[in-house]
Protein backbone atom coordinates (compact mmCIF):
# COMPACT_ATOMS: atom_id res chain seq x y z
CA UNK A 1 0.00 0.00 0.00
CA UNK A 2 2.84 2.29 -0.65
CA UNK A 3 1.89 5.59 -2.28
CA UNK A 4 4.14 8.89 -2.34
CA UNK A 5 2.11 12.28 -2.82
CA UNK A 6 4.18 15.16 -3.15
CA UNK A 7 2.26 18.21 -2.44
CA UNK A 8 0.97 21.24 -4.68
CA UNK A 9 1.04 24.64 -3.12
CA UNK A 10 -0.56 28.16 -4.38
CA UNK A 11 0.53 31.21 -3.16
CA UNK A 12 3.83 32.78 -1.43
CA UNK A 13 3.44 34.17 1.54
CA UNK A 14 0.28 32.00 2.82
CA UNK A 15 1.02 29.13 0.82
CA UNK A 16 -1.76 26.57 0.64
CA UNK A 17 -2.00 23.36 -0.90
CA UNK A 18 -4.08 22.90 -3.59
CA UNK A 19 -3.54 19.32 -4.96
CA UNK A 20 -1.17 16.65 -4.92
CA UNK A 21 1.22 14.65 -7.47
CA UNK A 22 0.46 11.50 -6.73
CA UNK A 23 3.81 9.76 -8.39
CA UNK A 24 2.99 6.14 -6.56
CA UNK A 25 -0.82 6.16 -5.39
CA UNK A 26 -1.07 2.66 -3.51
CA UNK A 27 1.55 0.16 -4.06
CA UNK A 28 1.32 -3.47 -3.10
CA UNK A 29 3.98 -6.17 -4.52
CA UNK A 30 6.42 -8.57 -2.91
CA UNK A 31 9.87 -9.58 -4.03
CA UNK A 32 10.83 -13.13 -3.58
CA UNK A 33 14.24 -14.35 -2.82
CA UNK A 34 15.85 -15.16 -6.06
CA UNK A 35 13.74 -13.98 -8.73
CA UNK A 36 13.63 -11.60 -11.15
CA UNK A 37 10.21 -9.06 -10.82
CA UNK A 38 9.74 -6.80 -13.48
CA UNK A 39 8.05 -3.65 -13.10
CA UNK A 40 7.14 -2.32 -16.07
CA UNK A 41 5.14 1.02 -17.84
CA UNK A 42 5.36 4.05 -19.76
CA UNK A 43 8.00 6.80 -18.41
CA UNK A 44 6.11 8.88 -15.44
CA UNK A 45 3.78 6.12 -14.39
CA UNK A 46 5.93 5.84 -11.23
CA UNK A 47 8.20 2.80 -11.71
CA UNK A 48 11.47 4.54 -10.44
CA UNK A 49 9.81 6.30 -7.65
CA UNK A 50 8.19 3.11 -6.81
CA UNK A 51 11.83 1.49 -6.35
CA UNK A 52 13.58 4.67 -4.71
CA UNK A 53 10.66 3.77 -1.99
CA UNK A 54 11.57 0.33 -1.80
CA UNK A 55 15.29 1.56 -1.58
CA UNK A 56 14.96 4.01 1.34
CA UNK A 57 16.56 6.43 -0.33
CA UNK A 58 13.14 8.35 -0.36
CA UNK A 59 9.71 8.74 2.68
CA UNK A 60 6.58 7.31 1.29
CA UNK A 61 3.55 9.37 2.16
CA UNK A 62 1.96 6.47 3.14
CA UNK A 63 2.38 2.29 3.26
CA UNK A 64 4.96 0.22 4.55
CA UNK A 65 8.05 -0.75 3.10
CA UNK A 66 9.11 -4.81 4.47
CA UNK A 67 12.34 -6.61 3.99
CA UNK A 68 12.87 -10.30 5.03
CA UNK A 69 9.68 -9.51 7.80
CA UNK A 70 10.65 -6.50 9.00
CA UNK A 71 8.97 -3.59 8.79
CA UNK A 72 11.95 -1.26 7.66
CA UNK A 73 9.21 2.11 7.14
CA UNK A 74 10.70 4.35 9.90
CA UNK A 75 14.22 2.45 10.12
CA UNK A 76 17.35 5.41 10.49
CA UNK A 77 21.02 6.58 11.37
CA UNK A 78 22.84 3.11 11.90
CA UNK A 79 19.71 0.58 11.00
CA UNK A 80 19.13 2.52 7.69
CA UNK A 81 23.07 2.24 6.85
CA UNK A 82 23.25 -1.21 7.31
CA UNK A 83 19.65 -2.20 5.17
CA UNK A 84 21.20 0.19 2.66
CA UNK A 85 24.04 -2.18 2.14
CA UNK A 86 21.40 -5.31 1.29
CA UNK A 87 19.68 -3.45 -1.39
CA UNK A 88 21.99 -1.79 -4.17
CA UNK A 89 20.89 0.15 -7.52
CA UNK A 90 21.91 -0.14 -11.17
CA UNK A 91 20.95 3.13 -12.57
CA UNK A 92 19.84 3.55 -16.28
CA UNK A 93 22.52 6.35 -17.18
CA UNK A 94 26.31 4.66 -16.88
CA UNK A 95 27.29 7.59 -18.16
CA UNK A 96 26.26 10.04 -15.43
CA UNK A 97 26.08 7.37 -12.49
CA UNK A 98 29.86 7.29 -12.41
CA UNK A 99 32.16 10.10 -11.47
CA UNK A 100 34.43 11.02 -13.98
CA UNK A 101 37.25 11.39 -11.27
CA UNK A 102 36.99 8.57 -9.90
CA UNK A 103 39.26 6.09 -11.55
CA UNK A 104 37.36 2.79 -11.67
CA UNK A 105 39.14 1.05 -8.65
CA UNK A 106 37.89 3.24 -6.88
CA UNK A 107 34.76 4.26 -8.21
CA UNK A 108 33.70 0.26 -6.91
CA UNK A 109 35.54 0.29 -3.88
CA UNK A 110 33.88 3.37 -3.22
CA UNK A 111 30.87 1.73 -1.31
CA UNK A 112 33.01 -0.94 0.66
CA UNK A 113 34.80 2.69 2.34
CA UNK A 114 30.83 4.06 3.32
CA UNK A 115 30.10 1.10 4.59
CA UNK A 116 33.24 0.69 6.25
CA UNK A 117 34.16 -2.56 4.57
CA UNK A 118 37.56 -4.29 4.60
CA UNK A 119 41.23 -2.77 4.61
CA UNK A 120 42.49 -0.43 1.22
CA UNK A 121 44.43 -4.16 0.48
CA UNK A 122 41.41 -6.37 0.85
CA UNK A 123 39.58 -3.82 -1.15
CA UNK A 124 41.92 -3.68 -3.73
CA UNK A 125 41.57 -6.99 -3.96
CA UNK A 126 37.81 -7.29 -3.94
CA UNK A 127 37.79 -4.81 -6.39
CA UNK A 128 39.94 -7.47 -8.93
CA UNK A 129 37.45 -10.17 -8.32
CA UNK A 130 34.26 -7.64 -9.13
CA UNK A 131 36.38 -6.96 -12.39
CA UNK A 132 36.92 -10.41 -13.43
CA UNK A 133 32.95 -11.33 -12.15
CA UNK A 134 31.89 -8.57 -14.66
CA UNK A 135 33.71 -9.60 -17.34
CA UNK A 136 36.15 -6.15 -17.18
CA UNK A 137 39.57 -7.33 -16.94
CA UNK A 138 42.53 -6.67 -13.39
CA UNK A 139 44.28 -3.31 -15.94
CA UNK A 140 40.91 -1.59 -15.91
CA UNK A 141 41.14 -1.15 -12.80
CA UNK A 142 43.45 2.34 -12.97
CA UNK A 143 41.45 3.55 -16.21
CA UNK A 144 38.82 6.35 -16.14
CA UNK A 145 34.85 6.02 -16.55
CA UNK A 146 35.45 8.00 -20.26
CA UNK A 147 37.64 5.40 -21.83
CA UNK A 148 34.95 2.55 -21.65
CA UNK A 149 32.21 2.39 -23.95
CA UNK A 150 28.37 2.57 -22.64
CA UNK A 151 28.51 -1.81 -22.09
CA UNK A 152 31.31 -1.48 -20.24
CA UNK A 153 30.44 1.71 -17.97
CA UNK A 154 27.31 -0.39 -17.21
CA UNK A 155 29.46 -3.44 -16.37
CA UNK A 156 31.25 -1.25 -13.93
CA UNK A 157 28.07 0.29 -12.56
CA UNK A 158 26.91 -3.33 -11.82
CA UNK A 159 30.38 -4.53 -10.40
CA UNK A 160 30.47 -1.26 -7.96
CA UNK A 161 26.59 -2.05 -6.95
CA UNK A 162 27.51 -5.90 -5.89
CA UNK A 163 31.12 -4.61 -4.07
CA UNK A 164 28.74 -4.89 -1.07
CA UNK A 165 27.47 -7.78 -1.55
CA UNK A 166 23.41 -7.47 -1.55
CA UNK A 167 21.24 -9.39 -1.57
CA UNK A 168 18.59 -6.89 -3.46
CA UNK A 169 19.33 -5.30 -6.59
CA UNK A 170 16.96 -2.64 -8.10
CA UNK A 171 17.77 -2.27 -11.70
CA UNK A 172 16.79 0.80 -13.07
CA UNK A 173 15.99 0.86 -16.85
CA UNK A 174 19.62 -1.04 -16.95
CA UNK A 175 19.50 -1.38 -20.73
CA UNK A 176 17.67 1.48 -21.73
CA UNK A 177 20.78 3.48 -22.83
CA UNK A 178 22.53 0.96 -24.86
CA UNK A 179 22.87 -0.68 -28.02
CA UNK A 180 20.78 -2.86 -29.19
CA UNK A 181 23.71 -4.62 -29.69
CA UNK A 182 25.08 -4.48 -25.98
CA UNK A 183 21.77 -5.01 -24.50
CA UNK A 184 21.84 -8.70 -24.44
CA UNK A 185 25.46 -9.17 -23.37
CA UNK A 186 24.57 -6.77 -20.17
CA UNK A 187 20.99 -8.88 -19.70
CA UNK A 188 23.22 -12.17 -19.93
CA UNK A 189 25.68 -10.50 -17.45
CA UNK A 190 22.61 -10.01 -14.61
CA UNK A 191 21.65 -13.81 -15.46
CA UNK A 192 24.62 -15.30 -14.99
CA UNK A 193 25.20 -12.92 -11.89
CA UNK A 194 21.85 -13.90 -10.43
CA UNK A 195 22.88 -17.46 -10.36
CA UNK A 196 26.08 -17.44 -8.77
CA UNK A 197 25.15 -15.07 -6.28
CA UNK A 198 21.44 -15.63 -5.69
CA UNK A 199 20.45 -12.46 -6.26
CA UNK A 200 16.81 -10.87 -6.18
CA UNK A 201 16.28 -8.33 -8.91
CA UNK A 202 13.35 -5.69 -9.05
CA UNK A 203 13.95 -4.76 -13.21
CA UNK A 204 12.02 -1.54 -14.27
CA UNK A 205 11.33 -1.23 -17.80
CA UNK A 206 9.06 0.96 -19.82
CA UNK A 207 8.49 -1.49 -22.63
CA UNK A 208 7.44 -5.34 -22.30
CA UNK A 209 9.99 -6.41 -25.05
CA UNK A 210 13.39 -6.59 -22.65
CA UNK A 211 11.34 -7.87 -19.63
CA UNK A 212 11.00 -11.44 -21.81
CA UNK A 213 13.95 -12.17 -21.77
CA UNK A 214 15.01 -11.71 -17.80
CA UNK A 215 11.83 -11.78 -15.81
CA UNK A 216 9.90 -14.35 -13.79
CA UNK A 217 7.35 -12.67 -12.69
CA UNK A 218 5.90 -9.38 -14.78
CA UNK A 219 3.93 -6.60 -12.27
CA UNK A 220 2.12 -3.80 -14.97
CA UNK A 221 1.97 -0.12 -13.54
CA UNK A 222 0.02 2.46 -14.85
CA UNK A 223 -0.18 6.14 -13.50
CA UNK A 224 0.66 5.01 -9.98
CA UNK A 225 -0.83 2.27 -9.47
CA UNK A 226 0.27 -2.18 -10.50
CA UNK A 227 -2.70 -3.06 -12.71
CA UNK A 228 -1.92 -6.84 -13.70
CA UNK A 229 0.85 -9.16 -11.82
CA UNK A 230 1.29 -12.46 -13.32
CA UNK A 231 4.54 -15.25 -14.25
CA UNK A 232 5.58 -13.91 -17.12
CA UNK A 233 4.58 -16.86 -19.39
CA UNK A 234 0.95 -16.52 -18.43
CA UNK A 235 1.37 -12.33 -18.85
CA UNK A 236 2.72 -12.56 -22.36
CA UNK A 237 0.17 -15.63 -23.16
CA UNK A 238 -2.99 -14.62 -21.23
CA UNK A 239 -2.60 -10.92 -20.10
CA UNK A 240 -6.09 -9.81 -18.48
CA UNK A 241 -6.16 -5.90 -18.58
CA UNK A 242 -6.35 -3.64 -21.58
CA UNK A 243 -3.05 -1.93 -20.65
CA UNK A 244 -1.30 -5.15 -20.47
CA UNK A 245 -2.70 -6.41 -24.00
CA UNK A 246 -1.67 -2.60 -24.92
CA UNK A 247 1.92 -2.55 -24.30
CA UNK A 248 2.20 -6.03 -25.76
CA UNK A 249 0.77 -4.80 -29.04
CA UNK A 250 3.18 -2.36 -29.50
CA UNK A 251 6.35 -4.85 -28.86
CA UNK A 252 7.28 -4.40 -33.04
CA UNK A 253 7.10 -7.67 -34.49
CA UNK A 254 9.42 -9.61 -37.22
CA UNK A 255 6.65 -9.84 -39.66
CA UNK A 256 4.58 -5.96 -39.30
CA UNK A 257 2.10 -7.51 -42.38
CA UNK A 258 0.40 -9.49 -39.30
CA UNK A 259 -1.75 -6.92 -37.65
CA UNK A 260 -3.43 -8.37 -34.13
CA UNK A 261 -7.12 -6.94 -33.26
CA UNK A 262 -5.61 -5.20 -30.49
CA UNK A 263 -4.69 -1.59 -31.20
CA UNK A 264 -1.94 -0.01 -29.83
CA UNK A 265 -2.10 2.47 -27.01
CA UNK A 266 -2.80 6.27 -28.03
CA UNK A 267 -3.31 9.29 -26.29
CA UNK A 268 -0.75 10.59 -23.66
CA UNK A 269 -0.21 8.88 -20.15
CA UNK A 270 -2.26 11.55 -17.77
CA UNK A 271 -1.10 13.71 -15.52
CA UNK A 272 -0.20 12.06 -11.98
CA UNK A 273 -1.40 15.93 -10.95
CA UNK A 274 -5.31 14.71 -12.57
CA UNK A 275 -5.76 11.26 -11.94
CA UNK A 276 -8.72 10.40 -13.99
CA UNK A 277 -11.31 9.16 -11.31
CA UNK A 278 -12.96 5.68 -11.75
CA UNK A 279 -11.03 3.24 -13.27
CA UNK A 280 -7.69 5.71 -13.81
CA UNK A 281 -7.39 3.99 -17.58
CA UNK A 282 -10.39 4.36 -19.07
CA UNK A 283 -9.95 7.66 -20.66
CA UNK A 284 -7.37 5.29 -23.03
CA UNK A 285 -9.14 1.84 -23.03
CA UNK A 286 -10.51 0.54 -25.64
CA UNK A 287 -13.36 -1.49 -24.40
CA UNK A 288 -14.07 1.12 -21.25
CA UNK A 289 -17.61 0.82 -20.42
CA UNK A 290 -19.63 3.61 -18.14
CA UNK A 291 -19.17 1.57 -14.58
CA UNK A 292 -15.30 2.12 -15.22
CA UNK A 293 -15.47 5.96 -15.06
CA UNK A 294 -17.08 5.90 -11.18
CA UNK A 295 -16.06 2.68 -9.77
CA UNK A 296 -12.20 2.62 -9.09
CA UNK A 297 -11.29 -1.37 -9.72
CA UNK A 298 -9.45 -2.75 -7.15
CA UNK A 299 -6.21 -5.58 -7.92
CA UNK A 300 -7.72 -8.78 -7.84
CA UNK A 301 -6.85 -12.26 -8.00
CA UNK A 302 -8.15 -13.80 -11.41
CA UNK A 303 -6.54 -16.79 -11.25
CA UNK A 304 -3.62 -18.38 -8.89
CA UNK A 305 -0.92 -16.08 -9.29
CA UNK A 306 -2.40 -13.75 -11.26
CA UNK A 307 -3.87 -10.10 -10.55
CA UNK A 308 -5.91 -7.61 -12.10
CA UNK A 309 -7.31 -4.41 -11.73
CA UNK A 310 -10.31 -4.29 -14.37
CA UNK A 311 -13.61 -4.64 -14.01
CA UNK A 312 -13.84 -6.55 -17.10
CA UNK A 313 -10.74 -8.83 -16.35
CA UNK A 314 -12.32 -12.11 -16.92
CA UNK A 315 -14.67 -10.89 -19.76
CA UNK A 316 -11.84 -10.20 -22.37
CA UNK A 317 -11.76 -12.12 -25.60
CA UNK A 318 -9.14 -14.40 -25.66
CA UNK A 319 -5.77 -13.09 -26.34
CA UNK A 320 -4.08 -14.11 -29.78
CA UNK A 321 -0.05 -14.24 -28.58
CA UNK A 322 0.45 -14.68 -32.54
CA UNK A 323 -1.52 -11.84 -33.90
CA UNK A 324 -2.13 -9.41 -31.30
CA UNK A 325 1.41 -9.16 -29.81
CA UNK A 326 3.89 -10.69 -27.24
CA UNK A 327 5.67 -12.72 -29.54
CA UNK A 328 9.86 -12.03 -29.47
FE1 LIG B 1 -10.83 -0.55 -19.18
FE2 LIG B 1 -12.88 -0.46 -17.50
FE3 LIG B 1 -11.09 -2.40 -17.28
FE4 LIG B 1 -10.47 0.09 -16.61
S1 LIG B 1 -11.97 -1.23 -15.60
S2 LIG B 1 -9.21 -1.28 -17.79
S3 LIG B 1 -11.58 1.26 -18.15
S4 LIG B 1 -12.48 -2.05 -19.00
MG1 LIG C 1 12.49 6.13 -14.65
Amino acid sequence: GVAKHYPVKKGLLFARQVGAVRAVDGVSFALHRGETLALVGESGCGKSTTARLVMRLIEPSSGDVIFKGENVTNVGGAKLRALRRHLQIVFQDPYASLNPRLTVADAIAEPMTVHGIGDAASRRERVQELLRLTGLRPFHADRYPHEFSGGQRQRIGIARALAVEPEVVVCDEPVSALDVSIQAQVVNLLGDLQQRLGLSYLFIAHDLAVVKHVADRVAVMYLGRIVEVAAKHELFSNPRHPYTRALLAAIPRPDPSRRGSVTPLGGDLPSPLAVPPGCRFHTRCPVAQAKCKELDPPLREIAPGHTAACHFAEDLPRFNAEADGGVA
